[in-house]
C-alpha cells in the first residue's frame, strides 16, 4: 500500500486554501461584517468548522444543490448534516409547509395532523406511544429523563466517541479505561464521570460488566456509530445489547437521527431491533425543526406507575417538553415528509446511488493503493483513513487525520462538492443523480492524484 506524500499534501492544501479565498470574495466580506456582532462571525459555532478560512454564505438551495453568494453552485453531500436528507425544499412538502404557516405556526394546542403523525410513527417504527420535541438533542434528553424517572436509577451508558446532540451525559469518553469529560466539553454541570458509564462499541464483555451492578437507567445508542466515521455493529452485537439490557433492567434507547438513512423505518426496522425507546430528529420534517421520541406500552405503564400522571392520563412533569415542541408547523411538515418524501420509493432511489458512490470511491482507493476504506449504511457513505473498518470509536478516532480531511474537503469544495465537516460523510438525497455521483468519483480521483506518493 502507498502512503500519502505529506510534502505534496501540505503544498496542495495551501493551493486549495488560496483558491478558496480568491474565489469567495463576497462570503469573505459577509464573514468580516458578521464578526462585528456574531461571536466567531457565525450564528452557531459549528458553522466555522469547515475547511476554508471562512464559511461560504448560502444564497439558496433546491434538491441536491445549493448556491453561494459568490455565484458558485455545489452538489450538496452534507445536506445540513442530515437535516436536509430529504433534499432541500422538497417540492412535495413545501406547499403544505407554506400553507400551514398561513394558518398559524404555534398554539400550544394540537392540530388534526398530530393524530395522523402519531399513527404513522407507530406503524413505521412499531412503538405505540410518541411525543414531540424540536431537536434530536431534546428528544434524547427527554428520553433519558423518562428512563431515570421510571427506573429510579441515575446513570446513563453511552459508547466511546458517540454523539447524540448537546446531551450532557453523552460528553464522556474513556481515557485509559477511565471515564473522563470529553475534550472540548464546555461548562459541564457536573463531572460526566458521575452521570455516565462509557464502553467501546462492539465490546460485549465491557457492556456486560458496566451494566452488571444494575444501576444504569438506560443505554443511549446509535445502532451504528455515525459521528466518528461509520462503525457498524458486528454480527450478534445488537442481540447481545438487547439481551444484556433486558436482563439488567436497563432501558435501551435507540437514536435513529442519522441511521434513518438505512430505510424508511430506520436501522431499527431494517434489522428488527426492539428498543424500549426511540429518538429521531433532523430530516423528519424536511428541515423544519422537529423531533420525536417513542416508547413501548411497557414504558408507558411504568411512566404512569412512577407518578406525575393523573387518573385521566394527564402527564405533568418538569424537565420534559417545551413551548414550541409539537407546534402546528412542525407537525404539518412531519406529516407531509412521512407521507410524501421519506418514502420507500425515495430509499429505492438513494440507496443504489450510495452504492454507486461507494463503488466509485473504492475503485479509486484500489487504483491508487491507498490505506483507506469506505463504509456505507443505506444512503450514507463515508471514507476513512485506515485500511480496514474500525471496530469501535477509539480505533476510528486514532486514524483521524485533520490535515488530510481539510485537504479532501477543500479540494472537493473548490470543485463544487460539499462534504460533511468533522468527517468524510456523503449523504444521498432523492434528487441526487447518477451523474452527480460520477462527478464526485472523478473529483475524488483528481484529489488523490495530487497527493498520492
Ligand atoms: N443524535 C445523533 C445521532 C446526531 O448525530 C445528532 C447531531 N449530529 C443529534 C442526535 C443531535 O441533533 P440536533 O443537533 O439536531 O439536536
Amino acid at each position: 500500500m502507498k502512503e500519502i506524500d505529506r510534502g505534496r499534501l501540505r503544498a496542495a492544501l495551501a493551493r486549495e486554501q488560496d483558491r478558496f479565498v480568491h474565489e469567495h470574495p463576497r462570503s469573505r466580506e459577509l464573514f468580516e461584517q458578521a464578526r462585528e456582532h456574531l461571536f466567531g462571525g457565525v450564528p452557531m459555532s459549528w458553522m466555522t468548522e469547515w475547511a476554508g478560512a471562512f464559511p461560504v454564505f448560502v444564497r439558496e438551495a433546491s434538491g441536491a444543490y445549493f448556491s453561494d453568494v459568490d455565484g458558485h453552485r455545489y452538489l450538496d453531500l452534507c445536506l445540513g448534516d442530515t437535516g436536509a436528507m430529504t433534499g432541500h425544499a422538497p417540492r412535495t412538502a413545501v406547499e403544505t409547509i407554506i400553507e400551514q404557516i398561513w394558518r398559524g405556526v404555534t398554539f400550544m394546542l394540537p392540530t388534526e395532523d398530530a393524530v395522523w403523525v402519531g399513527r404513522e410513527l407507530a406503524r413505521r417504527f412499531d412503538l405505540p406511544y410518541w411525543q414531540m420535541a424540536l431537536t434530536a438533542t431534546d428528544a434524547n434528553r427527554f428520553a433519558i429523563r423518562l428512563a431515570r424517572h421510571i427506573t429510579g436509577r441515575s446513570l446513563v451508558l453511552v459508547f466511546n466517541y458517540c454523539y447524540h446532540g448537546t446531551v450532557d451525559e453523552a460528553f464522556a469518553t474513556l481515557r485509559d479505561g477511565v471515564v473522563v469529560s470529553r475534550e472540548g466539553n464546555a461548562g459541564p454541570p457536573v463531572d460526566p464521570a458521575l452521570t455516565t458509564r462509557v464502553v467501546e462499541f462492539n465490546d460485549i464483555a465491557a457492556l456486560e460488566a458496566a451494566l452488571a451492578p444494575g444501576d444504569v437507567a438506560c443505554v443511549l445508542a446509535e445502532p451504528a456509530l455515525t459521528n466518528i466515521g461509520i462503525v457498524l455493529p458486528e454480527p450478534g452485537y445488537h442481540a447481545a445489547l438487547r439481551e444484556i439490557t433486558r436482563r439488567t433492567g436497563t432501558l435501551l434507547i435507540i437514536d435513529e437521527t442519522h441511521t434513518i438513512c438505512a430505510g424508511p423505518g430506520g436501522y431499527t426496522q431494517t434489522h428488527g431491533l426492539e428498543p424500549d425507546m426511540f429518538t429521531l430528529g433532523k430530516p423528519i420534517a424536511s428541515g423544519v425543526p422537529a423531533a420525536v421520541y417513542g416508547f413501548t406500552a411497557g414504558v408507558a405503564d411504568r411512566i404512569r406507575a412512577a407518578g406525575g400522571v393523573s387518573e385521566d392520563d394527564k402527564f405533568d412533569a418538569y424537565g420534559i417538553g417545551g413551548t414550541l415542541a409539537g407546534n402546528a408547523l412542525s407537525i404539518a411538515a412531519m406529516r407531509v415528509t412521512l407521507e410524501k418524501v421519506l418514502t420507500q420509493d425515495a430509499y429505492d432511489r438513494t440507496i443504489p446511488l450510495a452504492k454507486r458512490f461507494e463503488q466509485g470511491v473504492q475503485s479509486a482507493i484500489e487504483e491508487y493503493q491507498l490505506p483507506w476504506h469506505i463504509t456505507r449504511l443505506g444512503c450514507r457513505a463515508e471514507y476513512w483513513f485506515q485500511p480496514t473498518p474500525p471496530r469501535d470509536g477509539s480505533e476510528a478516532n486514532a486514524s483521524m487525520d485533520e490535515e488530510l480531511v481539510s485537504y479532501m474537503h477543500l479540494a472537493a469544495l473548490n470543485r463544487g462538492i460539499m462534504l460533511t465537516p468533522f468527517h468524510n460523510m456523503a449523504l444521498i438525497s432523492p434528487d441526487t443523480t447518477e451523474a452527480d455521483i460520477d462527478y464526485h468519483t472523478q473529483v475524488f480521483r483528481e484529489c488523490i492524484e495530487a497527493i498520492a506518493g
